[in-house]
């Protein structure tokens, strides 16, 4: 039977080089908040091709059971619907803590919801943390740095957020989360790790996200006008969602306990970005401008020395590749909405 073990993982391994597959006893027991959603949909991928055992903790407030239904039934997994602003009593190893609306159309639909999740639940999440002696590695934000003036944006840049408006439900909540993060470092003692994540696309993002990436590719897709809020002159970098699967898990298994950004430094001006969707695409769509929205930070971008020189970690998706992806997953999910409101 141990062979027969031995020869599955070297199988498994072949399969999938780019993963690290494990032996039996580095097994863990590993929670992920809001991994019916994205990010942590892909993150629960990787981490139940690797061989642990996951629980997935989501109230599908955004998050969606098909992102994970090709897991249900696997012995290693487990589905929760759970809120975690109620408190969670499970043992677990690590915890990745993801769970959060964040788009902003979504986390402006519910501000006090957004607040809840970000401090309640994360003092949840912290507290099961301590009972258990487990590591916590919370989903922070490039959004602590608010409308940034000092670009591009490094970890020790303590940002310009505006704690009254309709993005502070979102920021000052990711931001009083790390801070209670480093209170319970600082007194209870947990190991805590703090990623913050830049804009993130993939497959598997809301149609209804609201985020530039799918509003743009679904436009674009759908010969519809193409979207864009103020200038477009405004700034953004994007990296594609395994990159940052690979910085979450890489931080995680670190022995880095500081905030750490974790995003692709390639910036575009939105009006760029546009085009090169269209162009992608193929698509006859026209450039509209809109209204400019509120607070809506003029320029992001990371600076990934810490995460180059901690983890050996840097993007390796090229935007043209990613987004193509993304193009053939929002074609397909376009194509499966057409036929169910046909039927
Ligand atoms: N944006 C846009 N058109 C859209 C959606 C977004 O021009 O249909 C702009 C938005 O104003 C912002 C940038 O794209 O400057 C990125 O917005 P997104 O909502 O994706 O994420 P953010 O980085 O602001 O959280």
């Amino acid at each position: 039977a141990l062979e027969k073990r031995i020869q599955d993982l070297e199988a498994r391994q072949q399969q999938y080089p780019e993963v690290t597959f494990l032996t039996y006893k580095d097994r863990k027991r590993i929670l992920v908040t809001g991994g019916a959603g994205f990010v942590g949909s892909h993150l629960v991928d990787r981490l139940m091709l690797a061989g642990h055992e996951v629980i997935v903790a989501d109230n599908f407030f955004t998050g969606r059971k098909r992102n994970i239904e090709h897991w249900i039934g696997h012995e290693n997994f487990e589905l929760i619907n759970h809120d975690i602003v109620n408190p969670l009593y499970i043992e677990v190893d690590q915890i990745y803590h993801l769970a959060s609306p964040a788009s902003p159309p979504h986390y402006m639909y519910n501000p006090v919801k957004t607040i809840k999740v970000n401090s309640i639940g994360t003092i949840n999440m912290l507290g099961l943390a301590r009972r258990v002696r487990a590591r916590l590695l919370f989903a922070s934000t490039s959004e602590v740095y608010g409308d940034p003036e000092v670009h591009p944006q490094k970890e020790t840049y303590f940002g310009n957020v505006n704690p009254f408006g309709p993005r502070s439900c979102y920021d000052e909540s990711k931001r009083v989360a790390e801070a209670m993060c480093y209170a319970y470092a600082q007194q209870e003692g947990i190991s805590i790790r703090i990623a913050r994540i830049f804009n993130t696309y993939g497959p598997r993002m809301h149609m209804n996200d609201g985020r530039v990436v799918s509003n743009f590719v679904l436009q674009a897709l759908q010969n519809e006008p193409i979207t864009i809020y103020g200038t477009g002159k405004q700034t953004r970098s994007f990296q594609y969602v395994s990159d940052l699967v690979d910085g979450l898990i890489a931080l995680m298994n670190s022995n880095y306990s500081m905030p750490m950004n974790l995003g692709n430094p390639d910036e575009y001006t939105i009006e760029q970005f546009a085009t090169k969707i269209k162009e992608l695409v193929g698509s006859q769509a026209s450039i509209v401008y809109k209204d400019p929205v509120i607070d809506d930070p003029k320029q992001r971008r990371p600076d990934i020395g810490l995460a180059k020189s901690w983890l050996n970690w840097e993007p390796k998706v090229l935007l043209s590749d990613g987004l193509n992806k993304t193009i053939a997953y929002f074609r397909n999910e376009l194509l499966v909405k057409h036929h169910s409101n046909r039927n």
